[in-house]
């Protein structure tokens, strides 16, 4: 496997957010959001055995919960699904953080998908492979990263027209964090005021949750690793 980085930290996105938590990082991704924060993983990496990643992963035990994450991991998908199963095996429980763009019917059902639906704003509005909606669980939840009123609105009817309330255990309305961010922990940081964001889910009744993204009110919003 091709790994940018195996550390713990807390959670920072998700209804998982806060709990300590350690990240598998994959590299490597096929698409080039506008917003993207981790374009340090779009190539290179450590070439790791299965055996080598589950072994780094068991030093940063008793952590129970991993994280799954990229660039995007399902293009690893041949060794990916077997570490899943071992990191199962093992006893802890998993998430996975992807784009949606790679067919998620393989993923081991115990696994809990945080799903991304890209919006028009990210520059790949058109990415999400639709028959994954058929792969979700109730354990399973959907992000939309969202810049501006256009995005707000994609997030809003693709919610509804898809009734995801009922398919998954949340729907995260998430405003997209500034590439240019200062080091200031705050939500002047944010591209879409969250305040702005929660004032049209409650004129919309819309049944989502607001996912700020913790780690960037944590550390300085440009720190990886964390
Ligand atoms: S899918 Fe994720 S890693 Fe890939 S470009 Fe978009 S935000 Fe970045």
């Amino acid at each position: 496997m091709h790994i940018i980085e195996i550390y713990k930290s807390v959670q920072g996105e998700s209804t998982w957010t806060g709990l300590p938590c350690i990240f598998v990082r994959l590299a490597g991704c096929n698409l080039r959001c506008t917003w993207c924060d981790s374009e340090y993983t779009f190539s290179g990496g450590k070439k790791m055995s299965l055996d080598e990643v589950e072994a780094e992963v068991l030093k940063l035990a008793p952590v129970k919960l991993v994280e799954i994450t990229g660039g995007e991991p399902m293009l690893q998908e041949r060794e990916l699904i077997p570490l899943m199963e071992r990191l199962l095996q093992q006893g802890f429980t998993l998430l996975m953080e992807t784009s949606g763009e790679r067919p998620l019917a393989n993923v081991p059902k115990a696994v809990h998908k945080i799903v991304d639906v890209k919006c028009p704003g990210s520059g790949e509005g058109e990415s999400f492979h639709l028959p994954n909606l058929e792969a979700l669980t109730k354990c399973d939840e959907i992000k939309f990263v969202i810049v501006d009123r256009p995005d707000y609105e994609f997030a809003r009817d693709f919610t509804r027209q898809h009734t995801l309330e009922a398919k998954v255990n949340a729907v995260l309305f998430s405003p997209a964090f500034r590439k240019d961010a200062a080091p200031a922990r705050d939500a002047g940081n944010c591209a879409l005021d969250p305040r702005e964001l929660v004032e049209w889910m409650l004129q919309d009744g819309v049944n989502a949750r607001l996912s700020l993204q913790m780690h960037k009110f944590v550390w300085e919003p440009l720190t990886k690793g964390v």
